[in-house]
C-alpha cells in the first residue's frame, strides 16, 4: 500500500474507533445507565455490562457512580474532577485517581457509593472484582499490532488504539475544558460551560451547561445553533428498537428530583 492509502486507511480506523468507544460513553453510559433519560432495552442493558470494560477500558458501573458524584458536588471539593479545584491539566490525572478510588470502594461494598447506584442492576465487572482491568488494554494492544503487521505499517495499529481508548482524553475535554471555557445559558450554582468545541468532538458532551441545568435530558443542545451528535445516535438506536428516549423533563438541576434520582 502507498503512504497515502496508508494514511487513509489510519483516519478511517481512528474515527470508526472514536465512534465506537464515544458511544459507549456517551449514549449508553451517560446518557442511558447514569442518568436514565434513556431506558436501554433488557439485552442492550445486559450487552453495556457485558462488553463496557472490554471496548472501553471502563466499568460502567463506576462510571456512572463517579458521574452521578459529579452532579451532586459540581464544582465543590467533593467533585470528583473539577477544574476548579485541580486546574484545567490537573483534572487528566484528577479523573483517573478518582474513577479508581470509586472502583475500589463499589467493590469493598462501601454503603454511601453502593446506595448512589443502587438502581444498577448488575455488579461491577468481574474483570475488576479479579484485578484483571488490565485485560482489555492487553487485548487492544494485539489489535492493534495485528492491524500493524496485516497492513505493514505502526501508524495503522496507533489509529486503532488511540482511537478505541481515547475515553481519557475526551473525559479531559468535557470535564476540564467544559467546566472552565466557553457560554451559558443557564445561571445554575455550579461553573458549567457549554464549549461549541468539546460538544463538536465529544458528541454533544461540550454542552455541560445545558446538561447541568437539565441532568435527565437525553439530548444537551438547547440553542437552534447547538448541535448534539450523541442525541442523533440516540434517535437512530430508538429507531432500531434498542432504546427509548424517555419524555424530557423540565426539572432544573437545582431541583431536589433532578440532582438524586438515583438515590434509592
Ligand atoms: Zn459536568
Ligand atoms: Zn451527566
Amino acid at each position: 500500500m502507498s503512504l497515502n492509502q496508508i494514511i487513509f486507511l489510519s483516519v478511517s480506523i481512528f474515527i470508526a474507533a472514536y465512534l465506537i468507544n464515544v458511544f459507549y460513553i456517551t449514549v449508553l453510559y451517560h446518557r442511558g445507565l447514569t442518568h436514565n433519560a434513556l431506558t436501554l432495552s433488557r439485552s442492550l442493558k445486559k450487552w453495556t455490562a457485558a462488553t463496557g470494560i472490554w471496548v472501553t477500558g471502563i466499568d460502567p458501573k463506576a462510571w456512572s457512580c463517579m458521574h452521578r458524584m459529579h452532579h451532586m458536588y459540581s464544582d465543590t471539593e467533593n467533585d470528583p474532577h473539577s477544574p476548579m479545584q485541580l486546574g484545567v491539566l490537573g483534572v487528566a490525572h484528577g479523573q483517573l485517581k478518582s474513577y479508581e478510588k470509586v472502583l475500589v470502594r463499589l467493590i469493598k461494598k462501601d454503603p454511601e457509593v453502593c446506595r448512589l447506584v443502587g438502581d444498577i442492576d448488575f455488579e461491577v465487572n468481574i474483570l475488576n472484582r479479579k484485578k484483571l482491568w488490565a485485560l482489555p488494554y492487553l487485548l487492544h494492544i494485539l489489535i492493534a499490532v495485528v492491524l500493524s503487521m496485516s497492513f505493514g505499517h505502526v501508524m495503522v495499529g496507533a489509529a486503532y488504539y488511540f482511537g478505541i481508548m481515547s475515553h481519557p482524553v475526551q473525559g479531559w475535554m468535557v470535564n476540564s475544558l467544559a467546566h472552565k471555557f466557553g457560554y451559558r445559558n443557564f445561571e445554575i450554582s455550579d461553573h458549567s460551560r457549554n464549549n461549541a468545541l468539546v460538544a463538536l468532538l465529544v458528541f454533544g458532551e461540550g454542552y455541560q451547561n445545558n446538561h447541568h441545568a437539565y441532568p435527565q435530558r437525553a439530548r444537551f443542545s438547547h440553542r437552534p445553533f447547538e448541535f448534539d451528535l450523541g442525541y442523533v445516535l440516540c434517535v437512530i438506536g430508538s429507531w432500531m428498537g434498542l432504546l427509548k428516549i424517555k419524555k424530557q423533563k423540565n426539572l432544573p438541576g437545582g431541583a431536589p428530583e433532578a440532582l438524586t434520582p438515583f438515590a434509592y
